[in-house]
C-alpha cells in the first residue's frame, strides 16, 4: 500500500515547478511552506540562508512533508539563480511593489521557480533585481500583505490549477523518480 502510494505520488511531482525561500525565520511558516510544497506536487525547495542559521521545522505543522521532498539550501540568492538557470528555470519572485503580474495572468505552465521572502522585510531588492518576473497575489484588504505561508498556497495551487488545466505533463526525470523510490521505500 505505501509502496503504492509513493508510486502514485512521484507520478504526479512537477519536474519545472519549485519553490525559493528567502530568509523566512519563523519555523511555523516554513513547515506550513513544505507541506503545501508536497501538497501542490512540488519536489524541490531552495532555502536562501546567507546566514547559515539553517531552518527549523516544527513536525506538528509539516506533518513531516520534509521528509518526502528536496530541500536545497543556498547562501545567496545569485548562486541559488545560477544552479535553478542552468536547469532552464525562469526565477518568479514575489513583489507588493514595481508593477507586478497578478499571479491569474501569469504563465506557471512554463519552468517556472516561485520565490517567497522574508516575514517582514519581503524578498530582498536585489533578489528582485536579479529575478525575471515579478508576481502579487492581488489584495482587496486593508492589510498590505498576506502570511508567507497562505500566499505559498495560493500561488502554488494556482499554478497546479494552470497545470492540470493545460494537460501539462511535466514529470520529474526518470533517474530522479528511481533514487526517490530507493530513498523513500
Ligand atoms: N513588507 C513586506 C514586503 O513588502 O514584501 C511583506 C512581507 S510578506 C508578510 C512575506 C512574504 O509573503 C512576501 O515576501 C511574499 O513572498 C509573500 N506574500 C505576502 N503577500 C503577498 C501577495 N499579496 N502577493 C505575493 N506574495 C505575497
Amino acid at each position: 500500500m505505501r509502496a503504492f502510494k509513493i508510486e502514485e505520488v512521484l507520478k504526479k511531482r512537477w519536474g519545472g515547478l519549485v519553490l525559493v525561500v528567502e530568509e523566512v525565520k519563523n519555523p511555523h511558516n516554513i513547515s506550513a511552506i513544505l507541506r503545501t510544497a508536497d501538497a501542490a506536487g512540488l519536489q524541490h525547495v531552495c532555502i536562501i540562508d546567507p546566514l547559515g542559521e539553517g531552518f527549523h521545522v516544527n513536525e506538528a505543522i509539516s506533518t513531516g512533508a520534509e521528509k518526502w521532498l528536496t530541500v536545497e539550501k543556498h547562501y545567496s540568492a545569485k548562486l541559488c539563480f545560477e544552479s535553478l538557470r542552468e536547469k532552464g528555470f525562469r526565477i518568479a519572485a514575489t513583489a507588493l511593489e514595481g508593477a507586478p503580474t497578478p499571479i491569474y495572468q501569469y504563465d506557471f505552465t512554463r519552468r517556472v521557480a516561485v520565490v517567497l521572502g522574508n516575514e517582514k522585510r519581503g524578498v530582498r531588492k536585489s533578489t528582485l533585481e536579479m529575478a525575471d518576473d515579478r508576481i502579487i497575489i492581488p489584495m482587496r484588504g486593508m492589510v498590505q500583505s498576506l502570511n508567507v505561508s497562505v500566499a505559498a498556497g495560493i500561488i502554488l495551487f494556482e499554478a497546479m490549477r494552470q497545470r492540470l488545466a493545460s494537460g501539462l505533463k511535466d514529470p520529474l526525470p526518470e533517474e530522479e523518480v528511481e533514487e526517490l523510490l530507493r530513498r523513500w521505500k
